[in-house]
């Protein structure tokens, strides 16, 4: 992979290479066991041209750590962006996940006028559910970055979700409104393509800036790992500044549950 050290600032530069990114080709599958598990296998084949994979239903739907994510068909958005970011380092890949919670809430917002809000770091919330989790897989050429398998699901309706998962909401439920993957999309890509430049070309940092105002963590007592902290600030790289009942600790992304003192949030 070819990979260039220039990193371009913001202004003229930065507009000719939005208008050179390439295309989302996109492949739609009735079934998939979990769309990341499709992107993965194509990376490790050597294809890792921008592809977004959608599945109408996955039969293993992952969460971080394993764990299982509910996803019957025709109840969500499941998909998966597989993309080879520019000049983006391994240890700042988990970064991708930030980009995705910042476009895609800013795209929900501006279809349903919603406040969707962005738990840190990687679950869209509204009305205090979980509506939207992410997952960032990542495959590494020496230190930096070869490619991303960047995973959503975006819960649609509400009637196929299981009432087990009673911090789980949908679209529908909260809203009223019954979007389609066409027009989320149609939302979400433009709203994605523009953050990854800002991420390859500045840094995570203005990424962040965006999340702050749609921040549902930040300010509130949350329990990380079980250990009661007040969420004070989110860091240029993403990390969420904590303080403990020992002192403030930057808490990284990718091994935490972060959740509310008493509730979801
Ligand atoms: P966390 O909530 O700690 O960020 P993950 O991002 O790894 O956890 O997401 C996995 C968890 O999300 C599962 O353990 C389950 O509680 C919940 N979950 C699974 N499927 C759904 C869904 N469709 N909608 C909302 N929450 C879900």
């Amino acid at each position: 992979m070819v990979k260039s050290n220039c990193r371009p600032s913001a202004g003229g530069i930065f507009r000719k290479k939005v208008m050179q990114v390439d295309a989302w080709k996109i492949l739609r599958f009735d079934t998939l066991d979990s769309t990341n598990t499709e992107a993965k296998r194509r990376a490790r084949e050597g294809d890792v041209a921008r592809t977004l994979i959608i599945a109408r239903q996955q039969t293993a739907g992952r969460g971080r750590m394993d764990r299982k994510w509910v996803s019957p068909m025709d109840a969500g958005l499941w998909m998966t962006q597989l993309f080879a970011p520019e000049n983006v380092r391994a240890r700042d890949a988990s970064g991708a996940v930030f980009i995705s919670a910042a476009a895609l809430s800013q795209a929900l917002r501006e279809l349903t006028g919603a406040e969707v809000m962005v738990k840190w770091p990687n679950d869209l919330v509204l009305g205090g559910k979980k509506i939207c989790g992410m997952l960032a897989e990542c495959g590494f050429d020496g230190d930096m970055c070869a490619w991303i398998a960047l995973g959503s699901g975006l819960n649609l309706r509400e009637d196929a979700l299981p009432p087990e998962l009673k911090f789980a909401s949908s679209i529908q439920r909260q809203t009223g409104r019954l979007l389609t993957p066409e027009e989320i999309l149609a939302a979400y890509l433009p709203a994605f393509d523009a953050l990854e430049h800002i991420w390859e070309a500045e840094g995570l940092g203005p990424v962040i800036e965006r999340i702050r105002p749609m921040s549902a963590t930040l300010g509130r007592e949350v329990r990380v790992n079980g250990e009661p902290a007040r969420a004070l600030d989110m860091d240029w790289d993403g990390a969420l500044i904590c303080e403990f009942a020992d002192g403030v600790r930057r808490v990284l992304a990718g091994d935490v549950s972060v959740r509310g003192i008493t509730d979801y949030v």
